[in-house]
């Protein structure tokens, strides 16, 4: 016996998650989603960047805009910082953004129910929540982050992970720019400012190995930014978390014969480099819940459609984003460390990073 069989079950109301269920309840699909937490959205656990970009997928995003980004500046090491002109974005209240793509997957019409986290699913199909409910499917859409309890269910473990510690800060004077800080120290990832009108994230993210660092090396960049007079001594909203950083996950899969998708960090779109995977979880959210309704509605290509769509549009990006880590990783052999060079050709800021 099972407590409600559902045309779609997705797990998760992250971006993914709550995109999914409004393009599958758009086309009407009976769908319930499950969050764990007691809304979407909180606690935030992120630097808040989405690129201009977005604007074209989410509607009213100046809603949830706490300033705009024009430009990126990267600081390498010691050096001054180099300027990418144009880097057009927006620094999002996450909460906010999160909560907006939630109400609308509700508007659309599924039912989404907030403290459900899922403890299980079995062999023949069946999802079991931690309350004791259970759900049989039609279709499974685990949009539940990076450590994805359907990814892992399907054998879809995101195993490359950057650690990360983040606190905001008071900014004291306004700026423009997302601040990228690249140094050796920082193993297989970088830190960052990011300005939000009077106060800023300022966070760090490195290898497993080098988790131990986190707190200290974040709170050197602090103190040299205090120095250079850019920001105040103040640090609140202290924050983390895993980034996938190892590539994209086979996305579809099936248990007991249920078909079963993955969307947004569950399935590895974030980028390796950058660690940004907000628009990437808001299409491919949006495409899984739209595939999950098609074949629901008798396309039966709708499936293998979603994985195809997500390699046309992730493969290269990510691929090429492996490629630059793993190059400066591949610096620390033998006891050594990426120069000022090596940081540079591992970062989109540059020509190098762009080459063949
Ligand atoms: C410190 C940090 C900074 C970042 N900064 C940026 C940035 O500036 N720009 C950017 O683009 N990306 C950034 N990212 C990455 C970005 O946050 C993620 O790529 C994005 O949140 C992925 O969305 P998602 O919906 O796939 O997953 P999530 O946002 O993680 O949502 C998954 C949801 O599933 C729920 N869940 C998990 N397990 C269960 C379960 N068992 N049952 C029920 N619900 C469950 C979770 O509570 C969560 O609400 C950052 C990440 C971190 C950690």
């Amino acid at each position: 016996m099972v407590d409600a069989s559902p045309d779609v079950l997705i797990v998760g109301l992250g971006p993914a998650g709550s995109r999914a269920a409004a393009a599958a309840s758009a086309a009407g699909a009976r769908v319930v989603a499950l969050e764990r937490r007691s809304e979407s959205g909180r606690p935030v656990q992120c630097a808040e960047f989405v690129p201009a970009l977005l604007d074209q997928e989410v509607a009213g995003l100046a809603s949830v805009t706490a300033q705009a980004v024009n430009r990126m500046l990267t600081f390498v090491a010691a050096d001054a910082a180099d300027e990418t002109p144009r880097f057009p974005g927006r620094m999002i209240d996450r909460g906010a953004f999160d909560r907006l793509l939630a109400r609308r997957a509700e508007e659309a019409g599924a039912e989404c129910r907030y403290g459900a986290s899922i403890s299980g699913i079995e062999a023949d199909g069946t999802v079991r929540a931690a309350d004791g409910t259970s759900f049989r499917p039609r279709v499974l859409i685990g949009a539940d982050g990076p450590r994805s309890r359907v990814g892992a269910a399907v054998a879809r473990v995101n195993r490359a992970v950057v650690e990360t510690r983040q606190v905001t800060v008071p900014l004291l004077r306004p700026h423009d720019a997302t601040d990228i800080f690249l140094h050796a120290d920082y193993v297989g990832g970088y830190a960052w400012l990011f300005p939000k009108g009077p106060t800023a994230n300022l966070g760090i993210g490195v290898a497993p190995e080098a988790r131990a660092l986190l707190t200290p090396l974040l709170a050197r960049l602090h103190r040299r930014l205090i120095g250079e007079g850019r920001v105040g001594v103040g640090a609140s909203c202290l924050t983390g978390g895993p980034i996938p950083v190892g590539g994209r996950l086979a996305a579809r899969a099936a248990i007991g014969g249920m078909p079963v998708l993955l969307a947004g960090d569950a399935a590895g779109l974030t980028n390796p480099v950058t660690g940004a995977g907000i628009a990437a979880a808001v299409l491919s959210g949006k495409l899984a819940g739209e595939a999950a309704a098609g074949w629901l509605s008798g396309r039966p290509g709708a499936l293998e459609g979603y994985e195809e769509e997500l390699g046309d549009l992730f493969d290269d990006a990510l691929a090429r984003a492996l490629r630059r880590r793993r190059a400066v990783l591949a610096c620390y052999g033998g006891g050594g460390a990426p120069g000022a060079a090596a940081l540079r050709a591992a970062w989109i800021a540059y020509p190098q990073y762009w080459a063949a």
